[in-house]
């Protein structure tokens, strides 16, 4: 959903390493995948749990360049009149996941322009947002005025003594310079047997087995790639047991996903989009879900 680059006490620029990084999930060691995927930095893969991950990170000023104020460009959400209906298909699903209680509160990091805050709010929860994209929030503000936001990181602890029933970080954990310290994060502001609820890319699923390098999830800001065994011995390691993990159900429209496969351009997937969108025109305006290699995991707190 919505880019969130790094969390708060990474704000220098990584330092080359000769050696990468050991897994960021479950801390084995790594191998080079793919030599330089992006400029100067590499993407190596975990030999025991098949997460992925970039090394070294682009620097701050080269997210920055990418997380400009036209990173939501191609949601087109003011020219496209689907968008809402699609948009809001998504986050309801992913809400469906984890059930908060009846009146409870629940936190979206990385809330983008507020989608999932109007589905909850409309659900009769307490919707709260983070966001360091300054544009979304301003939506936000002007959209989804009962909800709570902050523009900024959740390591800058905004909503003091506040605390939720549910977490959210859907197209966010992928983003951030150190996922650990984030879910570290997380758990202090859930309350007890609160949930954290996750949507990202998944390596080990059946989409980017079957398209290998053009896999539509490869792109210079996702800087981590878990797998299933890989983000549930990360969230072990913080204090979280998984309960329940799925593909991850988007609702799309053929013209929406023309309109990213061009942004975000991949050399078979951009081509098939491009071909379908063109062949069926009649078509292009109607939602459908698709299932890109990611997964929704459902995550409990369970102790210190
Ligand atoms: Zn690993």
């Amino acid at each position: 959903m919505a880019p969130h680059p790094a969390a708060g006490e990474h704000k220098n620029d990584p330092a080359p390493r000769i050696v990468p990084a050991s897994c960021p999930a479950c801390l084995g060691p790594a191998q080079l995948k793919r030599a330089n995927a992006y400029g100067d930095t590499s993407l190596y893969l975990c030999s025991k749990c098949a997460t992925e991950f970039i090394d070294p990170q682009p620097s701050d000023e080269r997210l920055n360049e990418i997380y400009s104020s036209s990173y939501y460009d191609p949601w087109a959400v003011d020219k496209d009149p689907t968008v809402e209906a699609m948009k809001r298909t998504t986050f309801a699903w992913i809400l469906a996941q984890c059930s908060p209680p009846s009146g409870g509160r629940i936190l979206d990091i990385g809330c983008a322009t507020g989608f999932l805050l109007r589905v909850a709010l409309d659900q009769g929860l307490e919707a709260w947002g983070i966001d360091l994209n300054a544009y979304a929030i301003e939506q936000c503000r002007q959209l989804v005025p009962d909800t709570h936001v902050h523009c900024g990181f959740l390591a800058d602890q905004p909503f003091d003594g506040i605390s939720f029933d549910a977490i959210f970080m859907v197209d966010f954990i992928e983003h951030v310079r150190d996922p650990e310290k984030e879910l570290r994060g997380v758990w202090e502001r859930l309350s007890e047997g609160g949930a954290a609820v996750i949507s990202t890319p998944r390596t080990d699923s059946t989409v980017h087995a079957l398209t290998g390098r053009g896999w539509p999830q490869y792109r210079e800001e996702h800087l981590t790639y878990f797998s299933l065994p890989g983000i549930t011995t990360l969230l072990r390691r913080c204090g979280f047991e998984v309960v329940r993990s799925r593909p991850t159900r988007k609702t799309v429209t053929l013209n929406y996903a023309h309109r990213l496969m061009q942004a975000y351009h991949q050399p078979y997937a951009t081509r098939i989009a491009h071909m379908i969108w063109k062949g069926l025109p009649f078509l292009r305006e109607v939602t459908f879900p698709v299932r890109l290699g990611e997964m929704t995991v459902v995550a409990r707190k369970t102790s210190g």
